[in-house]
């Protein structure tokens, strides 16, 4: 038996930033990892450019948390968008802000920041475990760890923080295991399902031969009055796509109520409906559809094969018609992702299961932080930004704690 000062279990971004703030407040630290090696989600955000935060207004980006927006809005508020990009400057990254506002290291990658903030870390003395599987509690609370020879490891700390991620793409060690030892526990803990994932379109086979891998550039897609304006792709099976994203969460909810959603696509977000019929007023004799499309209301041959797919028969001719179709394409949505496909995990241990700093009320001395808490936003850095938010924000608490109980 072994006891640090604090057991931090999951060396995703939650669980080592708790850790350098901790060791860095004088506590003795020890990561216990599942994997051999840190941080692999990480890594693979890094694969996408490691969008680390979003450029926006504090307040807009607030609101993208939807219904969790006043749980995490304290630790958001306490370390920022510009403290993480300060903190990540700190490593070397040199962010900067794309385009979209949204946020990244100059590297475009996760590898050289994880790699310097591992030896920070290890400069620190935190002691990294890698390849200790979490699995539980023994008797007498211990934390009980599975080690890769077969044999088992009780720790017992003054304090626990769990950050052991949601449940997508399991392979990189995150798989949603906790929910069955937290459960026993007494915690109440929404079910686990995919965000930020990608829905089943059944596409007619000229557009799965033809389209599938083309994107469908500056668009906007609403469903029940929420919008999202930016990018999807086409798929085989489906569509995905930042913009699709965004919308994931209702279209999801309404899969679930409905067996199907139904995705409204503008296809041309920056023309007003009659700016676009008077264009297709215009069409030269002899013209095929498919070139007057693409002159008079400059649709992508993609877009038009999506505009093709939602009309219920042939495109109408008349332009008005043929204009209140390009704003409002109808796109029948018949299921979603797996979860393992999925980038994120909505669900997750209920905000009225932790106190402020994030300590399990039914387990004093526990703290959760990141991915398995109860939040879920799109994609645009958002996802980090809380992770290393609430990351900080149970850290802080740990250390209030450990401070009162000296
Ligand atoms: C393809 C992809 C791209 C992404 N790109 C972005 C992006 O650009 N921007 C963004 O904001 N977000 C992005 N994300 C999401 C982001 O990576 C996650 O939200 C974030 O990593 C979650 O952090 P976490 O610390 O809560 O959990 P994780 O990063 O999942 O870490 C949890 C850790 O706990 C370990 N663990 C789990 N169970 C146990 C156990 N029983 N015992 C021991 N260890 C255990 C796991 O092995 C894992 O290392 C992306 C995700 C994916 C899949």
């Amino acid at each position: 038996m072994s006891g640090p000062d604090v057991a931090i279990i999951g060396a995703g971004p939650a669980g080592l930033i708790a850790a350098e703030r901790l060791a860095q407040a004088g506590h003795k630290v020890a990561l216990y990892e599942r994997m051999a090696s840190p941080a692999r989600k990480f890594l693979l955000a890094g694969r996408g450019g490691l969008n680390l935060t979003h450029s926006e207004p504090l307040d807009a980006l607030l609101g993208r948390y939807g219904a969790a927006r006043a749980w995490l809005e304290p630790a958001i508020r306490a370390f920022p968008p510009q403290a993480l990009r300060d903190w990540a400057d700190g490593l070397g990254a040199e962010s900067f802000t794309g385009s979209s506002g949204r946020v990244f290291p100059r590297a475009m990658k996760a590898s050289p920041l994880l790699r310097s903030w591992l030896a920070r870390l290890d400069g620190l003395g935190v002691q990294l475990h890698a390849g200790q599987l979490w699995t539980g509690w023994d008797e007498s609370d211990g934390l009980r760890f599975a080690l890769r020879d077969g044999g088992e490891e009780i720790v017992k700390p003054r304090a626990t923080l769990l950050a052991l991620g949601g449940a997508s793409w399991p392979r990189l060690g995150a798989d949603g295991s906790w929910v069955g030892l937290l459960a026993a526990k007494g915690v109440t803990i929404a079910p686990l399902r995919p965000a930020n994932v990608g829905f089943s379109v059944a596409w007619s086979p000229l557009m799965r031969e033809r389209f599938a891998g083309q994107p469908l550039k500056r668009i906007a897609l609403s469903l029940a009055g929420q919008r999202a304006a930016g990018e999807a792709m086409i798929d085989a099976g489906g569509i995905e796509g930042g913009a699709v994203y965004a919308l994931s969460g209702p279209l999801r909810e309404a899969i679930a109520r409905n067996g199907e959603a139904i995705l409204t696509i503008d296809l041309r977000p920056g023309l007003t409906e009659t700016e676009l019929a008077t264009r297709l007023a215009k069409r030269r004799p002899g013209e095929t559809l498919s070139n007057h499309l693409r002159k008079a209301a400059g649709l992508s041959p993609v877009a038009a094969a999506v505009l093709r797919e939602t009309a219920s028969g042939p495109l109408p001719a008349e332009p008005d018609a043929l204009a209140r179709l390009i704003k409002g394409a109808p796109l029948r949505l018949t299921g979603m992702a797996s979860l393992a496909r999925a980038i994120s995990t909505a669900g997750g241990i209920l905000a009225g299961e932790v106190d402020e700093d994030f300590m399990l009320k039914r387990l004093h001395g526990s703290f959760i932080a990141g991915e398995m808490l109860d939040w879920e936003a799109p994609t645009g850095g958002y996802l980090l930004q809380a992770c290393f938010a609430t990351g900080v924000a149970a850290a802080e608490g740990i250390r209030r704690r450990l401070r009162s109980a000296a």
